[in-house]
């Protein structure tokens, strides 16, 4: 599997020579193997798709993790939407496929956007994902998790010929702060060690690992328990709970330049280097590929 990583921001996008490194884009990642792709989150990264969009196959897939704007906020701008000859599926945490239709179709109201999904002229459908669902699309085989955040929000992992990606942003540590869980997991009791444990086992086999990077913990400590995300501290110690080999930083504050980004980069390689802890980090860079 080759992952291109199109959008590495959270929140909203950060422009200017300080971001040109990291890019400045919001949450979208392509995931290729051979001519099949799938693509993960609608950020403003997705536009960037669009002139060298991938002519070997004009069907696909998107799998939304959920509908905070830094998540859909590139789906109006993603011109093979705009192209009849395109298919697209588009999966999202929802309990029905015209509630996921009317979230995204909710940023293209007329007071927002002259457009709307009805004049999208490519072949465009909406369907429901949510834990514990399996879907099999031509070589890749996905399914979800629910994770810590203020809406309902799923980490998605995708397996094809046998590697596997998790991709989960926007998650908070449920010790810190316990957002409010979809029903099907009421049977945790709100145990936040029962609830840590299902994500690390969910985790747990895959090669490679997709994580929130929003804070330092400073920053986290200050002011920013509640908001959904993690410090690289915590998602350090969620990636060598999980016996993850491989593990990128993703989701970068819309505030951090890219020296503030490669001095973090540095500090966190030398405290795993130093600790000897058996977990390589790397930080989301734009237009990088990574192969799985
Ligand atoms: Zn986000
Ligand atoms: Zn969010």
């Amino acid at each position: 599997m080759r992952i291109r990583i199109l959008g590495t921001r959270g929140g909203i996008q950060a422009s200017g020579s300080n971001y040109d490194k990291y890019g400045g884009d919001t949450s979208c990642f392509h995931i290729s193997d051979g001519d099949n792709y799938i693509i993960l989150d609608g950020g403003s990264g997705l536009r960037k798709l669009s002139p060298s969009m991938v002519a070997s196959d004009k069907e696909s897939i998107i799998l939304l993790t959920h509908f905070h704007m830094d998540h859909i906020i590139g789906i109006p701008f993603f011109t093979p939407f705009f192209n009849k000859d395109y298919k697209f599926v588009v999966y999202g945490p929802k309990d029905t496929p015209d509630e996921v239709y009317n979230s995204v179709n909710g940023i293209l109201h007329k007071d927002y956007f002259p457009i709307n999904i009805e004049n999208f002229q490519s072949d465009i459908s909406f369907n429901t994902f949510i834990e514990g669902q399996k879907l099999s699309y031509k070589s890749f085989n996905i399914e979800a998790i629910w994770v810590n955040h203020s809406s309902n929000t799923l980490a998605y992992k995708v397996e094809s010929n046998g590697k596997k990606i998790v991709y989960m942003t926007d998650h908070e540590p449920y010790k810190d702060f316990l957002h409010p869980v979809p029903p099907s997991l009421s049977k945790y009791n709100n145990d936040t060690n029962l609830l840590y444990d299902r994500i690390v086992d969910f985790i747990k086999g895959s090669d490679f690992l997709i994580i929130d990077g929003e804070y330092t913990i400073e920053e986290y400590r200050s002011k920013r328990v509640g908001w959904g995300h993690s410090s690289y501290n915590s998602s350090l110690k969620l990636g060598l709970d999980s016996g993850i080999k491989q593990m990128m930083f993703h989701h970068h504050s819309q505030f951090r330049t890219d020296i503030q980004l490669d001095i973090l980069d540095k500090k966190i390689t030398s405290y795993i280097e130093y600790n000897k802890l058996p977990i390589n980090v790397i930080f989301s860079k734009v237009n990088h590929y990574i192969d799985i």
